[in-house]
Formats: structure tokens, sequence, C-alpha cells
């Protein structure tokens, strides 16, 4: 029952290998139109030996009807070569062609049966022959579709061994059981070989639905790797692979683009301040914020840490806007938890093909342009210009300079007097460095410093100058504290807080009359870096100090975590200090210094009435161009007196307070 079951439902074409009716539609798109062919000349061929001996309306009637429907379905088949079907058309169309064939075959059995009772034996055997090919050659043309195979050589043989067994003539029955026979061993043949090719299709089909799973593995791959894990929004890989192929896609088509590069403001200290589970928090919240953004045509990346960036094509002002808004957004404040926090942005943009032409060089000058928008324009968006070009290259000459630069002629120390109020002893000296380069000349410190840093030169650059300071400030009578600059990646690398220390023990200096000036940002790129390197140097008895304070972050949470000593206020502060509010700045870090028990020094004193109103303050060091502009050593060493004066001033502990002399009053 199960076996008459499954045959009936391969008869009626099984709907569940879709994959394999339509791979028969296309093998039979091939071989039907030379079936017909062969039906017609057969047909023809029947008729034409019959003519004369069989009435006009079964040689002549009868073949017209027959040519007429096997030349239209011929026709249909021809053009069927160009179509595809769907599975499920193809299915369709396969269990019509079993029924057309089983029709089609009635009407050449009934006709050839019919033609055999005319003519003599040569006419007779020409029906018994016609038959015979016409159902091989018809079971070889459907070889790609056994059930209709099947239904043809039932329906003729059949009849035609029944025919001629009701004749009773030995030789036409032999005939008729012969191709009975020989059409079940055709049909064997083609089963197996059908067999075969159904295998063939399955397993085509089955590569070919792993080969587009694997695709979609590929797919879903290539997307987790191109996203940002914290973020879900697209990575880096993914911001420079669109980079380049938008460089590709608009290279000969004139179009302009910009490459945006967003950075966050205050993002470090909040991640210092709150931990970076906070941290990691608020950059989720900010990648929502750009997700939902809705820019249309725009993607933002996150590109690493608190940077980001996006591409837009369109015009610069736009492009500039869009930066704009992004910054904005970012800035508005976010939740979590119960925490309200907001950060800034500031943005850069450079424009393809003005400011480059490859994705690097883009990328580098956005970079650029952004670095200006966080030094002096924080919160904006800066367009990458020509005028940042020209300052890129005299940077590269200023690096080429100092790649080449012979640290111990070329570069000097000056010292710029500390001095006590009221008193107004010379305390000690900042040190600040020069260079005066034999191809470009004087250039000044917070010009070629930066450089040296990003150029990895800073390292031999700090330890040359440090010698220096320390040799000379040696030479010079009393106990005189030497300040000394230290930059973000000297107070970073313990390579060279081990070499600094090295120069003081060997030049036999008591550590406690050296300190060094780090600023806020140099410690906020990488705290835990700092805070070891401060540790040690603290630990060796050298004194620390909070450099520009006031102009940075100016957060009270490093004062109390950084073990600072001394803190120093920037310069901007005295030269406003006429106004109330910077005023009222520099006696709150006055008094603040003094409850925590640090040292607190005002620089950038230029005239009488600053120093008296920083007296009236009761600041107690100072350091500024009233006293004097920092020196060359030569000429403080020439300016120190037999009285134990200093630049003019008397040194510290000397009892010369008496005869105070101001080097410029
Ligand atoms: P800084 O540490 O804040 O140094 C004070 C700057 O203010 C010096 O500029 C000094 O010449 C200037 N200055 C002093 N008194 C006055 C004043 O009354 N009015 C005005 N307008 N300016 C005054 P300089 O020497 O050009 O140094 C600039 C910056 O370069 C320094 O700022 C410091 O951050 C950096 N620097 C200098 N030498 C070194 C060094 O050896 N190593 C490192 N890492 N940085 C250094
Ligand atoms: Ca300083
Ligand atoms: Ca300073």
């Amino acid at each position: 029952m199960e076996k008459i079951r499954a045959f009936l439902r391969w008869m009626m074409i099984d709907p569940r290998h879709p994959e394999i009716a339509q791979a028969q539609y296309n093998e039979l798109k091939t071989q039907i139109p030379s079936l017909y062919a062969l039906l017609m000349v057969n047909a023809i061929a029947v008729a034409y030996t019959h003519f004369d001996v069989a009435p006009a309306y079964l040689t002549v009637g009868i073949l017209a009807v027959i040519l007429l429907v096997t030349v239209v379905r011929m026709v249909a088949w021809l053009r069927a070569r160009k179509t595809e079907l769907a599975p499920q058309e193809a299915i369709r169309k396969i269990r019509q062609t079993v029924i057309l064939g089983s029709l089609i075959s009635v009407i050449y059995i009934a006709w050839s049966l019919s033609l055999d009772g005319y003519g003599g034996p040569t006419e007779r055997g020409h029906v018994a022959l016609f038959i015979a090919i016409t159902v091989i050659g018809c079971i070889f043309c459907l070889m790609h579709l056994p059930q209709a195979a099947l239904m043809v050589m039932v329906i003729v043989t059949i009849p035609y061994l029944v025919h001629y067994l009701g004749q009773n003539e030995d030789v036409y029955i032999a005939m008729g059981l012969n191709i009975f026979l020989v059409c079940l061993v055709v049909l064997q043949v083609l089963l197996n070989g059908y067999r075969g090719f159904c295998k063939l299709i399955v397993s085509q089909s089955e590569l070919a639905a792993k080969q587009r799973e694997t695709e979609l593995l590929n797919a879903e791959n290539s997307k987790l790797a191109q996203t940002d894990a914290l973020t879900d929004l697209p990575n880096r890989r993914h911001f420079f692979k669109r980079l380049e192929s938008l460089i590709d896609e608009v290279k000969d088509t004139g179009r302009k683009f910009a490459v945006g590069v967003v950075d966050l403001d205050r993002f470090k200290p909040i991640n210092d301040t709150y931990g970076h589970q906070l941290g990691d928090q608020l950059l989720m919240e900010v990648g929502l914020r750009l997700k939902n953004i809705g820019i249309p045509d725009v993607e933002i990346c996150r590109l690493g840490g608190d940077e980001f960036g996006f591409l837009y094509l369109g015009n610069l002002n736009e492009a500039a806007r869009t930066g704009q808004f992004i910054c904005e957004q970012i800035s508005r404040p976010y939740r979590i938890g119960e925490l309200q926090v907001s950060v800034g942005a500031s943005c850069g943009i450079a424009f393809y093909p003005d400011a480059g032409t490859s994705a690097h060089v883009l990328f580098d000058r956005s970079d650029y342009a952004l670095y200006n928008s966080k030094t002096s324009l924080r919160g904006r968006t800066t367009v990458y210009s020509a005028e940042h070009e020209a300052r890129i290259r005299s940077e590269r000459a200023i690096e080429a300079a100092l790649q080449s630069a012979d640290l111990a002629s070329e570069f000097q120390v000056y010292f710029q007097p500390v001095v006590q109020l009221p008193e107004r002893f010379v305390v000690g000296f900042e040190a600040l460095a020069r260079w005066n380069s034999p191809q470009l000349g004087r250039i000044a410190p917070d010009k070629f410093i930066p450089i040296a840093e990003r150029a990895g030169l800073i390292h031999r650059l700090t330890l040359s100058l440090f010698e220096k300071a320390v040799a000379q400030i040696k030479s010079l009578p009393g106990s005189l504290t030497l300040s000394f600059n230290l930059s973000a990646h000297d107070v970073t690398s313990s390579e060279t807080v081990a070499a600094l220390l090295d120069i003081i023990r060997r030049a036999g200096v008591n550590p406690r009359q050296i300190t060094f000036e780090i600023t806020e940002t140099s410690v906020i790129g990488s705290y835990e870096a700092a805070e070891t390197c401060l540790q040690l140097l603290r630990k060796a008895g050298v004194k620390l100090a909070l450099d520009d304070f006031g102009t940075g972050y100016s957060s009270l949470g490093y004062l109390h975590r950084l073990p600072i000593d001394c803190v120093k206020i920037d310069r901007s502060f005295v030269s406003g200090i006429r106004d109330p509010i910077a005023s009222g700045v520099v006696t709150s870090i006055v008094n603040l210094c003094r409850s925590m028990k640090m040292s607190c020094v005002v620089e950038g004193v230029e005239e009488s009435h600053q120093l008296e109103l920083l007296e009236a303050m009761r600041c107690r060091l100072v350091q500024g161009y009233h006293f004097s502009a920092p020196l060359p050593f030569e000429d403080i060493l020439a300016s120190t007196g037999e009285n134990g004066t200093v630049a003019g001033l008397p040194l510290s502990g000397t009892a010369a307070a008496n005869s105070i002399q101001f080097f410029r009053a």
C-alpha cells in the first residue's frame, strides 16, 4: 500500500523536490522539440505510405490535426527555452506534460492501429515499425521525465500487443511482445539514469543551500567584524573601508565629500573620576544618540576610545554644519543611573580632494583639524584649510630639524626666578628650554616640545636639558630650587623618570631642591601610568607642581588624587586680575592651597599693581616679567652679586633684605 502510494506520488510529480522538477523542466526544454519533430516526420511517413490505401480522413485529415497540434506544442516549447520557471510553476508544467504526453499517445496509437486495417503486409509492417520506433524514440526523448515515458509506453505498447493478440498473427504478436520487452528494458535503463540525475540535482541544491548558508554566515561575520561591540555602531575598519570605496566612487566624477572626526571633550576626567564602567555606559549612550541622530545618508562610526567618524557627501558648509550638529547632539546631558553627566564634543573636517586624495591623508588632516578644535575651539568644528596645510609644513620642517639637531649645542636652558613675597627673595628658578636651530632660527618651546613628543624625541631632549639645568643651578650660591617642566610622555615613562632621578643622584643635588612641573592634560591621557611615575619621583624626595592651573579641567579631583606639592596659577588670571571674577579665582585657589598645605606660585606677574593685589591676597610665591624674564644662565651668573643677589634680587636666606633691588622696577 505504502509502495503504491509512493508510486502514485512519484507519478504525480513529488512536490517535495521542486528543485528536481525545475531541473527536469530545463532538460525537457531541449529534448521535447526533437520529440515533436520525430513525431511529425514519422506521422508524415506513415500517412504517405497509406495515402493510396486508407481513406483520406485517416491519412490527410488526422495527419493535419496531428501536425497542427505538434507544431503548436513544438513552438510553445521552443519559446519556453528562454524562460526560467519558478519551482512551483515547473511542477505544474511537468504535470501538464505528463498528461499531454498521455493524450498524444492515445491519439497516436489509436490512429496507428486504425491505419493497420488498411493495405497489405508492407503497409502493415510500416505501421508496426512506425509504432515501435516512435515509442522508443519518445521514451528516449522523455528520459528526464520517466513518468511521461512510462505513460507513453503503457498507453502505446499494451493496446499494440492486445491489438495483435486479437488478430492471432504470430509475426505481429512476436513483434508486439518484442517491442514491449525492449521498451521495458529501455525504461529500466532510463530510470537508472534518472535516479542518478535526481541525486545529482539534490546534491547540487544541497551544495547551493550550504553555499548560501556560508555566504550568510560570512556576511554576518563581516558585519560583526565591522561593528563596534560596545556601541553597536560601525567600527574603525568599516569607516576606512567606506572611506576607501567612496574615494573610488567619486574619483572620476568631480564630486566632493568630507571626512569628519568627532572627539568627546572631558570624557577622560569623567572616566577617571567615576570609573571605566560608567565611562562605558556613557559611550553606549553617546552611541545610541549617534545611531538615532537622523541625518540622512550619514553613518557615524566609532573609531575607538571616545573618537567617532563620519563621511558626508556634499558641500563644505553643509559638512561643517553636520559636524556642529553632531557635537551639539552629543553635548546634551546624559542620565546614567542616578547621575547626570555631560560631555562636550569637538569636530575636525577634511575635504576630498582639497585636503588629500588618499584615505590616510584625509583622515590625518581631519584629525589635525580636530586637534585645532580641541586646543583652541573646544566644542566647535574646524575645517582643514590652507592655513593648516602651511602649519603642517612648518611643523614638518621643525620635526626634520629636530631629528638632526645637536642637542648639546643648539639647546639652552633659560632661568626665570621664582620670588617669595613679601620678602622678595629669589627662592629658585624655573628652567625653560630654548632652541636656536641653525636652519630655522629661534623656535619657542611650546612649538617644538609637542613636536618632539610626537616624533618620539622628547626623552633624549628632556634628559639633556635637565642635565644642563641641574649642573648650572648647582653652581649658584645657596640652596636654590629648580623647577623643571615635564611633558606628558615624560610623566608616563618610567624609563625617563629613572633617568631623571639618576641625573639628580649623579649631580649630588638634594632632591628636595627639585620640583617637576606637570600639567593636568599630561596626566589625563594615561592616568595610571602617570600616577605610578609621579609616586616614584615623590618617593625619591622631589616635589611636584601642577602647572597652568585653571586653564584645563582644573578638576579638584586631580589635586586630591595626585601627589602634588605645589600649584602654579596660570598667568591668564593675573593679566585680568583687576576683574573681580579673576581675582576671586586667584584668591580661592590661594586659600585652597593654604588649606591643603600646598605651596602656590602665581605666574605672569608683569605690573606692580598686580603684585600689590597679590600681596594683599597674601600670595607667597610669584614669577613674571615684573621681576625678570627667563634669562640665559650666563646672565644669571653675571648678575649674581657679592652680597648674595641674583638677577638683582636677594637670594633666599641671605640677610640682604634691605638691599632689595628690582631687576626691572
Ligand atoms: P610654562 O611652563 O607655563 O612656562 C611659563 C611661560 O610663561 C614661559 O614661556 C615663560 O617665558 C612665560 N612667562 C614667564 N613670565 C611671564 C610674564 O610675566 N608674562 C608672560 N606673558 N609670559 C611669561 P616659554 O619659555 O615660551 O615656555 C612656554 C611653555 O613651553 C612652558 O609653559 C612649558 O609648558 C613649555 N616648556 C618650556 N620649557 C620646557 C621644557 O624644558 N620641557 C617641557 N616639557 N616643556 C617646556
Ligand atoms: Ca612651567
Ligand atoms: Ca605655567
